[in-house]
């Protein structure tokens, strides 16, 4: 079995956030990257022992500089994205399933850990076909373009909740804190949340057949309404449709291209790149 991860930074257990003003600003950078890594062995342990034979983790933070591979487990390879020409998921149908390590809250959650979503600087809220989504429901949806079940979420309560909100017919998640506010939160102990990781993974992977990627729509609307004026204007200007000063609209059949141009590409340029295509039949 070939099993996808994709890990953030805001999620592990004891990460230290405090606001930049708007944003978000993680003030202990070198221990959030360790305990971040040191979650991923735990569940990629519990992975080998139901059985994965290939697991590929994605540093899904920022500039993927968010795990030393020199303290990743011996059995875990992974990727980075960086530059202009880059993929929007390292996921295909190849894989038999996808995880999501170090999840956040959309931005807004009043009791999610530094929650936001993708820049913390300018998205005020996102949509999908009119649906509230954040960094965790696109990582389903990305996975389900694919028909790959999203098996496992690990994050703070808030990410828990919205795991499950996503994937009413089942998710395992770990809860590795519980948030009180954006920036105040009682992290549990990496060894208690280590252990539940591991147990959790081997159970959710040997019940593979038990989660299912969600059913696609025939068409995607992702509405975003940014922090300010300025910035839905740069999207006017890429050929975003414009609902209101404050808000845009990307539409199509699509949803890797729809969400390949919010990574600023254009309409159909991504997918030719990478050969990607819609197939849903491939499970
Ligand atoms: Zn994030």
């Amino acid at each position: 079995m070939k099993i996808h991860i994709v890990t953030d930074l805001e999620g592990p257990s004891g990460t230290n956030g405090r606001s930049d003003g708007i944003g978000n600003k993680t003030i202990n950078i070198p221990i959030a990257c360790q305990v971040l890594t040191e979650e991923v062995n735990a569940c990629v342990e519990g992975l080998l022992a139901a059985g994965a034979e290939r697991i590929i983790v994605w540093d899904g933070h920022g500039g993927s500089n968010s795990i030393d591979i020199t303290k990743l487990h011996p059995a875990a390879e992974l990727g980075t994205i960086g530059g202009e020409l880059y993929p929007v998921t390292f996921l295909d149908a190849s894989y038999d399933a996808t995880i999501q390590l170090g999840a956040h809250a959309l931005q807004g959650v009043a009791d999610g850990y530094m929650n936001h979503t993708y820049s913390s600087h300018s998205v005020a809220n996102m949509w999908l076909n009119g649906e509230p989504i954040g960094e965790i429901g696109i990582n389903i949806w990305k996975a389900a373009y694919f028909r790959v079940p999203t098996i496992l979420v690990s994050g703070d309560d808030a990410a828990c909740r919205e795991a499950h909100a996503c994937l009413p017919d089942g998710v395992a998640t770990v809860s590795t804190k519980h948030g009180i506010a954006r920036y105040t939160v009682i992290n549990r102990n990496p060894a208690a949340v280590h252990a539940e990781l591991r147990a959790t993974a081997e159970r959710a992977l040997r019940n593979l057949a038990d989660y299912k990627p969600k059913t696609l729509p025939d068409a995607f609307e992702l509405t975003i309404q940014l922090m300010c004026p300025n910035l839905a204007d740069i999207w006017e200007k890429r050929g975003a449709e414009r609902l209101d000063h404050m808000t845009i609209r990307i539409r199509g059949t699509d949803f890797i291209d729809v969400w390949s141009q919010y990574s600023g590409w254009a309409p159909g340029v991504h997918n030719r790149k990478f050969g990607v295509t819609p197939d849903r039949n491939r499970r």
